[in-house]
């Protein structure tokens, strides 16, 4: 039998809607509450490889991930006046016979495949917050935002960076937040610069660099600015006009086709503006509270395995919970034993790709823009010859096809 079947998730972006996906197939009972009024749509595109795909098998929404996937082809990197570094990575694909075992797609359709996928069997609550947590031996008393409570048997923080059930349930986010220097903006604009099919592009100026690249849709392009900045800002994490008076103020020096981008942005309605920080927290679990995804170890915007990670954390935390019949002592326990060594790993290489992603002197962007179609196949390029050439062996645990314990 079962235990502790009713679930609260709070955040219904990549790992909310993962861990209700296969909570509902292993027969719990979860409840999503999330705080925007409609699904968050918007962000760069994100890579779902590696263990993610395995489990994106298993959940039958695979050929949907391709089918929605973007296809980057070519890295080209800007000075003022010209293209002065380029990397083909069509070609090197052919040339490599890559399969591309991967997709790359943009964040707001993950989300969107995820949510068709639960949405007709799981409760979501939308336009609500968890307000209160109250626990005892017996379940978590839990008070939204809207006035109403409920008792819920376990709840789940997979409430991304700025996780409210981790402030609740374990402390203030500055306790686990280590701050890497840097913010990063995104909005998407009309591609007036007609950017040809699939092609990322960087501009740097010292410590501010700047990623366009045409989305699915040509008409379409992504704007991604990333700049270092050694302390802290502050400002209100629900205001957007402040955030682009912020984004606008760093970049006010800057030329090329920056004004005209934050010009551009003004309008956006997807905007997206967050600091570059990581989450370390000792224990991922108080009682009945478990955290799961960017709440529980995000690795940094920058780390670009957010949402991998988020979607293993999900899977291993509901098959655990499936293997211990609900028992949330042992699951929350197996949950981090299993999963937390791959995020400690994945959380040690933010500097290293920080520090290449945004030069810091006229030098350093040389290097980058004419040395960097050198080395960044190998290191960083989607899909990197060296994960392809050298996959390592799964270590994910198949929850799905172990019988359900009697
Ligand atoms: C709009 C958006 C754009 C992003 N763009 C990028 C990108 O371009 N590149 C990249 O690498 N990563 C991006 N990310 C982060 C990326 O999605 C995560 O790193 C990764 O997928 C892990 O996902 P997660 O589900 O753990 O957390 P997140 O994706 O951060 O999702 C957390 C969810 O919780 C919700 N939430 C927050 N507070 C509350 C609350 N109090 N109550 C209820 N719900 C709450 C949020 O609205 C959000 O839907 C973006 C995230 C968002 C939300």
């Amino acid at each position: 039998m079962l235990k502790n079947k009713n679930i609260l998730i709070s955040g219904a972006s990549i790992a909310g809607p993962t861990l209700a996906y296969w909570l509902k197939r292993f027969g719990f009972n979860p409840t999503v509450v999330e705080r925007s009024p409609v699904l968050r749509e918007g962000g760069q595109p994100v890579d779902v490889r590696g263990e993610a795909v395995k489990i994106a098998k298993e959940m039958g929404i695979w050929p949907r991930l391709q089918r929605e996937k973007t296809t980057l082809n070519e890295i080209a990197f800007l000075n003022e006046h010209r293209r002065v570094g380029k990397i083909n990575l069509h070609a090197l694909r052919t040339f490599f016979k890559l399969d591309q075992s991967w997709v790359e797609i943009m964040r707001g359709d993950l989300a969107k495949v995820l949510y068709a996928l639960t949405r007709d069997e799981v409760e979501y609550r939308f336009g609500d917050s968890i307000q209160a947590l109250e626990q005892d031996e017996e379940g978590v008393d839990v008070t939204f935002a809207s006035g109403e409570s409920r008792r819920f048997d376990l709840v789940v923080g997979a409430d991304g960076l700025h996780s409210i059930v981790r402030t609740l349930a374990f402390g203030q986010e500055e306790l686990f937040e280590r701050y890497c220097g840097y913010y990063v903006g995104l909005f998407t604009t009309d591609n007036y610069l007609g950017l040809a099919d699939s092609a990322l592009w960087f501009y740097s100026v010292p410590g501010k660099q700047t990623v366009i690249r045409r989305l699915k849709d040509s008409q379409r392009m992504g704007v991604c600015f990333i700049f270092k900045q050694p302390g802290k800002l502050t400002y209100d994490y629900h205001d957007l006009a402040q955030q682009k008076r912020l984004l606008s103020s760093h970049y006010a020096d800057v030329g090329w086709e920056i004004p005209t981008f934050l010009q551009k942005m003004q309008a956006a309605s997807d905007f997206y503006f967050d600091v570059v920080s990581q989450i370390r927290i000792e224990k991922w679990s108080q009682g009945r509270v478990v955290l799961v995804g960017d709440a529980a170890h995000c690795a940094a915007l920058l780390a670009g395995e957010g949402s991998k990670l988020a979607m293993m954390g999900g899977y291993i935390l509901a098959g655990e919970l499936k293997a211990a019949l609900g028992n949330h002592h042992s699951a929350f326990s197996n949950y981090e034993r299993v999963f937390r060594p791959l995020v400690t790993a994945e959380q040690a290489k933010v500097k290293s790709s920080a520090n290449y992603l945004v030069p810091e002197t006229a030098r350093a962007i040389w290097e980058q823009n004419h040395l960097g179609p050198l080395i960044l196949p190998f290191l960083m390029v989607p899909g990197g010859l060296w994960q392809e050439w050298f996959p390592k062996p799964s270590t994910l645990k198949n929850y799905a096809d172990s019988p359900l314990p009697a």
